[in-house]
C-alpha cells in the first residue's frame, strides 16, 4: 500500500538478530535524506536506537499499521553512503543481520540514544610567547624538567594533549604549572581524540627497501592490493611510511590497522614521531569516550591517519587514501563472536570499492595471502634482509622427550640461558599458556581436577592455591587433598608463565624477570611499564604469552626459547601448524635485532614432525609450500572454501538434532558438501553441549547461495528452538 500523502516511510536497520530492515513512519522533522542517520524506534517492547538504511520506501505492510519512528538523533549521518555500501555488502557475506553489524561498527557511545556527536574537548599546551623558543630555553637552563617540557612543545607543531604530556614526563602537572608561571605557555581546549605527531627524519632507504618503495609506487592508481613479506626487521614499517607520507601529501587520510598485541606504544610512538598529522588511535585500551572522538574526528576529515586494531576498520574516512594491515597473517583480525568478520578481508573490500592501495604486510603471510600473491591477485614484494645487517637467528631443538623439565625448562635450554645472562643479554622465554600450570592430578589415583561445566581440566594459578577454568572463568580454590581417593600427593601437570617465571627466579635469583601475559597486564600502565624497564636493560629475562610475539624490538635480546609447539603439530583445528610456524617465526624475530647474535631454541617431543623439519630446513616459506600441498591435498582454504554453522544447547542431542536437519537442506553430492555434523572437539562448554558441521564448497560461489538459503530457513527448523547456533563464514578457529 502506497503511504499516505507526505506520510514518509524510513527502513531502519535494528541491532536484533533478525535479518531484514524494519519499517517506521518518519518523524515530522526528518531530513531530506536520512540515510546513515540513527534513529531511536520502538521495537517490541523496548526502545532501540537503529540505523536508517533507506528513505521513502514502498512498505509491503499497510502504511496505517506502521508505527512511528521516535527521533532523528543526529544532525549529520553516522554512516556515509560508502561505508552503507561496506556493512552491506559485510552483512551479507559473513551472514549476519544488518542492524547488528552497523550496531557492531558503531563506537559504544554513538549506540545510546543521544545525540552526542559534539566532540569532548580536551586540555592542550602551547607556547605563549613571541621570543625565540631556543632563547627561552636556555633561561630554564637551571630548572630542566620545564626545560625539557618546553622544549616539546616548542618543537611540536600544534598544542599537545595535557594527557599525552602527562604519560611523557614525570611530574608534568607541577611542571606546567610552573611554566605557566613564567608566562612561558598556555593552555588551550582542543577538540578530542586526535594526538599531533610531529615531523621526524627517514632512514636513508636500504636497496631492497628501495626497489619496493619504488614499486609501490609504481602501481597503477585504483585498487591496488600488495603483500609486502618481509622478515622481521627487514623495514616493512618503513616501507608503509614512505606509502603514507605520499598519501598524506596528496591530502589522503590513511588507515593503519594493527593486530591488538602488536600495536604496542613502541609502534604509536613512531607514527607519531615521524608525521605532522593529526593521528586518532583507536584499541581496546583507550575508553569509550575517546574512541567515539577518534571515530567523530575520523568522519570529520579531521584524523589524518587513523591508527587502530580489528574494529577500526569500519572507521569512516571521507578522503581515505591508503590501508595498511600489518601483521595481516593476526588471527586477532578475525571476531569470534557475534559478527564475525575478518577484518583484512573487510579491508580488503573497503579498498576496492574506494579504488585506492592496500599493503598488507608480514613476515609470515597467512597461506590464504600467499595463495592470493602467487596467483597474482596481489603485487608481491620481499624484503629477506633486515634492515640494519643484523642477521636472522638460526633456530635449533632440543628434543625433550627423556629429560627432566625444571618447570617446563630442560637442562641444554637452562645452560643457554645462563650463558647469555652472564653475558650481559636479555633472554625471553615463550609459552603459550597462562597459569601455574595446565592441570591438577592425583598422584595416587589419577584424578585431575575438571571443571564441572566444561570438559576441559582446571588450570592451577596462583602457585597450587587457585583452580580456574580458562574456557568458562569459574574459579575455585584448589583442594588440599585428593577428592576421589583423599591422598594429599597432588601434583601440578605441566607448566604455564607462572611455574615457568617462578622456576627461572629460583635458578636465577639476582635476575630481575618479568612475565608478561594477560594476568600479570590487567592492570592499565603495566605493559607499558615493564616493556619501559625491559627496553632499559634493567629487566633481562621475560617469560610470557604471545602478547611478547611482536612489535618490540629489544636492542640486549639475543636468546628466545619457545617451551611448547607440539600443540600447533597435533591439533583437530587444520590451521594450527600455520600458527604454530608464525608463531616460532615471530618469536625468533625477536633475537638478535641489532649488532648481538641470536639464537632460538625450541623444546619438542616431535623432533622429526614433517612440518616441524621444513619449517627449521627452510624457514617459513619453506614451511608454507608444504602446509599449502597439505592443503590442496584436503581441498581446505585456499584450495576450498569453508563456513562453519555451530550449534550448542543444554540438552546433549539437540545441537546434532538440529544439525542434521540443516544439513538436508543442502542437496547431498553437490557443491557446495556437508562435512558432518560431529560434536565440538571440546563437547562441552559452560554447561552447553556444542557441535558443528561444516559445509565446504571446491567454489566460493557455491557457497554464498547455500547459506542464504540456510539463513532464511534454519530459524523455522523446529530443532533450531532447542539450540543456539550461528553461521561463521571463513572460519579461523574450528575448535
Ligand atoms: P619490520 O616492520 O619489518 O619488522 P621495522 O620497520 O620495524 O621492520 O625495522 C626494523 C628496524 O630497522 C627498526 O629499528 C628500524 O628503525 C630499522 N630500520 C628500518 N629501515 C631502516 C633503514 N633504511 N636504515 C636503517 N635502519 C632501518
Ligand atoms: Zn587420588
Ligand atoms: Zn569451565
Amino acid at each position: 500500500m502506497k503511504p499516505l500523502a507526505g506520510q514518509r516511510v524510513l527502513r531502519v536497520a535494528v541491532p536484533v538478530p533478525l535479518h531484514g530492515g524494519f519499517d517506521y513512519l518518519a518523524p515530522s522533522d526528518t531530513p531530506p535524506d536520512p540515510v546513515g542517520h540513527r534513529v531511536l524506534v520502538r521495537f517490541g517492547r523496548r526502545k532501540l536506537v537503529g540505523i536508517v538504511v533507506a528513505a521513502d520506501v514502498d512498505s509491503e505492510l499497510d502504511v496505517d499499521r506502521l508505527k512511528s519512528a521516535e527521533t532523528l538523533l543526529d544532525d549529520t549521518p553516522v554512516f556515509d553512503a560508502d561505508q552503507l555500501r561496506l556493512l552491506h555488502w559485510a552483512a551479507r557475506y559473513y551472514h549476519h543481520p544488518l542492524g547488528e553489524a552497523l550496531n557492531t561498527a558503531l563506537p559504544v557511545v554513538l549506540r545510546r540514544a543521544r545525540n552526542d556527536q559534539t566532540p569532548s574537548r580536551y586540555r592542550a599546551w602551547r607556547i605563549a610567547h613571541d621570543e625565540h623558543p631556543t632563547d627561552l630555553a636556555a633561561r630554564l637552563a637551571r630548572a630542566p624538567r620545564q626545560r625539557e617540557i618546553f622544549e616539546w612543545l616548542a618543537s611540536a607543531q600544534a598544542p599537545v594533549d595535557h594527557s599525552q604530556l602527562k604519560e611523557r614526563f614525570t611530574n608534568a602537572a607541577a611542571t606546567l604549572r610552573a611554566l605557566v608561571e613564567r608566562g612561558l605557555i598556555e593552555p588551550v581546549e582542543r577538540p578530542g581524540g586526535l594526538i599531533q605527531g610531529r615531523m621526524g627524519s627517514a632512514p636513508q632507504l636500504t636497496d631492497d627497501q628501495a626497489v619496493a618503495v619504488a614499486a609501490l609506487r609504481a602501481v597503477e592508481p585504483g585498487f591496488a592490493p600488495t603483500l609486502i613479506e618481509g622478515v622481521t626487521g627487514s623495514g616493512k614499517t618503513e616501507l608503509y611510511f614512505r606509502r603514507m607520507a605520499d598519501i598524506l601529501a596528496a591530502g589522503g587520510q590513511v588507515l593503519f590497522l594493527a593486530p591488538e598485541i602488536g600495536l604496542t606504544p613502541q609502534l604509536i610512538e613512531r607514527v607519531q614521531q615521524r608525521f605532522a598529522a593529526r593521528i586518532g588511535v583507536l584499541h581496546s585500551q583507550r575508553s569509550e569516550g575517546e574512541r567515539g572522538d577518534v571515530w567523530r574526528a575520523a568522519r570529520a576529515g579531521e584524523a589524518d591517519i587513523v591508527i587502530g586494531t580489528r574494529s577500526a576498520v569500519f572507521t569512516p574516512m571521507p578522503r581515505l587514501g591508503l590501508i595498511v594491515v600489518d601483521e595481516e597473517h593476526d588471527g586477532s583480525y578475525k571476531q569470534q563472536d557475534g559478527f564475525r568478520y575478518h577484518a583484512r578481508d573487510v579491508a580488503l573490500r573497503r579498498a576496492q570499492r574506494a579504488a585506492i592501495p592496500i599493503v598488507l604486510g608480514s613476515a609470515t603471510p597467512a597461506l590464504e595471502t600467499l595463495y592470493n600473491a602467487e596467483h597474482r591477485r596481489y603485487g608481491h614484494l620481499r624484503l629477506d634482509q633486515r634492515a640494519t645487517g643484523a642477521r636472522l637467528p638460526p633456530i635449533e631443538v632440543i628434543d625433550i622427550r627423556s629429560r627432566p623439565l625444571l618447570g617446563g625448562l630442560s637442562d641444554p635450554l637452562l645452560a643457554r640461558i645462563e650463558t647469555q645472562l652472564a653475558a650481559g643479554n636479555q633472554v625471553m622465554i615463550f609459552i603459550n599458556r597462562r597459569g601455574y600450570a595446565p592441570a591438577l592430578a592425583c598422584h595416587d589415583c589419577g584424578w585431575i581436577a575438571p571443571c564441572t561445566r566444561c570438559d576441559a581440566p582446571l588450570t592451577l594459578h596462583g602457585g597450587m592455591s587457585r583452580l580456574q577454568c580458562h574456557h568458562c572463568g569459574a574459579a575455585e580454590p584448589a583442594p588440599r587433598r585428593c577428592p576421589s581417593c583423599s591422598s594429599d600427593q597432588l601434583i601440578a601437570l605441566g607448566a604455564g608463565t607462572e611455574r615457568v617465571a617462578g622456576a627461572l627466579r629460583s635458578r636465577f635469583p639476582d635476575v630481575a624477570i618479568a612475565r608478561f601475559d594477560r594476568d600479570s597486564m590487567a592492570r592499565k600502565g603495566r605493559l607499558e611499564a615493564q616493556l619501559a624497564d625491559v627496553a632499559s636493560g634493567r629487566t633481562q629475562l621475560l617469560v610470557g604469552t604471545q602478547m611478547l610475539a611482536k612489535g618490540h624490538d629489544f636492542a640486549r635480546l639475543t636468546c628466545v626459547g619457545v617451551l611448547d609447539v607440539d600443540g600447533g603439530l597435533f591439533s583437530a583445528d587444520f590451521r594450527a601448524a600455520e600458527h604454530m610456524a608464525q608463531l616460532v617465526t615471530q618469536v625468533a624475530g625477536r633475537a638478535g635485532r641489532a649488532d648481538l647474535r641470536g639464537e632460538v631454541w625450541l623444546q619438542t617431543r616431535h623432533p622429526d614432525h614433517p612440518l616441524l623439519q621444513k619449517l627449521l630446513a627452510g624457514g617459513y616459506r619453506a614451511f608454507a609450500d608444504a602446509a599449502l600441498a597439505e592443503r590442496r591435498e584436503a581441498a581446505l582454504p585456499p584450495y576450498g572454501h569453508l563456513a562453519l554453522l555451530r550449534a550448542e544447547a543444554t540438552r546433549e542431542a539437540a545441537p546434532l538434532e538440529f544439525l542434521h536437519a540443516a544439513a538436508a537442506l543442502i542437496d547431498a553430492g553437490g557443491d557446495p558438501a556437508c562435512w558432518g555434523p560431529v560434536p565440538a572437539p571440546m563437547q562441552r562448554r559452560a554447561g552447553r553441549f556444542r557441535a558443528h558441521l561444516l559445509l565446504h564448497a571446491t567454489d566460493r560461489a557455491a557457497l554464498h547461495p547455500a547459506l542464504d538459503h540456510w539463513q532464511t530457513t534454519l530459524a523455522d527448523l523446529p530443532q533450531a528452538r532447542q539450540v543456539r547456533w550461528s553461521i561463521d563464514v571463513d572460519p579461523q578457529d574450528l575448535l
